[in-house]
């Protein structure tokens, strides 16, 4: 009886028939495609992107405090960081800022622990665009970690 049933299945081309039934569905919809890279898909609100360091918005100050905390907390430790005192100062300046983006697993639990208010000092961003040619430059130093990676923009 089976056999019968598939017989006729291939006769009517029943299959062909289906999958062109969710082909028409689906074609008067707008389409979903973002012509990526001049288009790119906004995240979520919550999305997790490599990691930032931000500065006051009004001055451009350094908002870290070189508390160690976030390199303290990474189970990786992919944060190296330090900074000095200058004279008369109480926040101490970044020296340095070495994160390792390569092996970052996106856990988020340095920027959670980052105590800076009302700017926090460490975010996870919205950028996502993270390949690099070579291995050296997934080490990212101070100047990238405000900047950001450059997005390159294509063209045909
Ligand atoms: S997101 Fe997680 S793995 Fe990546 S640097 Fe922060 S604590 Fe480490
Ligand atoms: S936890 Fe925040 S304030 Fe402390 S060193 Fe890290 S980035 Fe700077």
């Amino acid at each position: 009886m089976q056999t019968l049933a598939k017989f006729f299945r291939t006769i009517f081309l029943i299959d062909l028939l289906k999958g062109l039934w969710v082909t028409l569905k689906y074609t008067p919809q707008p389409a979903f495609t973002f012509q990526y890279p001049a288009e790119r898909r906004p995240v979520a609100a919550r999305f997790r992107g490599v990691l930032r360091l931000q500065v006051e918005p009004e001055t451009g100050a350094q908002t870290c405090i070189v508390c160690d905390q976030c390199a303290k907390a990474c189970p990786d430790e992919l944060i190296a960081l330090d900074g000095h005192r200058e004279p008369g100062q109480k926040i101490k300046v970044l020296d340095y800022f070495d994160f390792n983006l390569s092996r970052c697993s996106f856990c988020g639990l340095c920027s959670e622990v980052c105590p800076t208010k009302p700017v926090k000092a460490l975010i996870m961003s919205e950028d996502y665009e993270l390949g690099t040619y070579s291995r050296d430059s997934q080490i990212l130093r101070v100047d990238e970690m405000y900047d950001g990676q450059p997005i390159e923009q294509y063209s045909r």
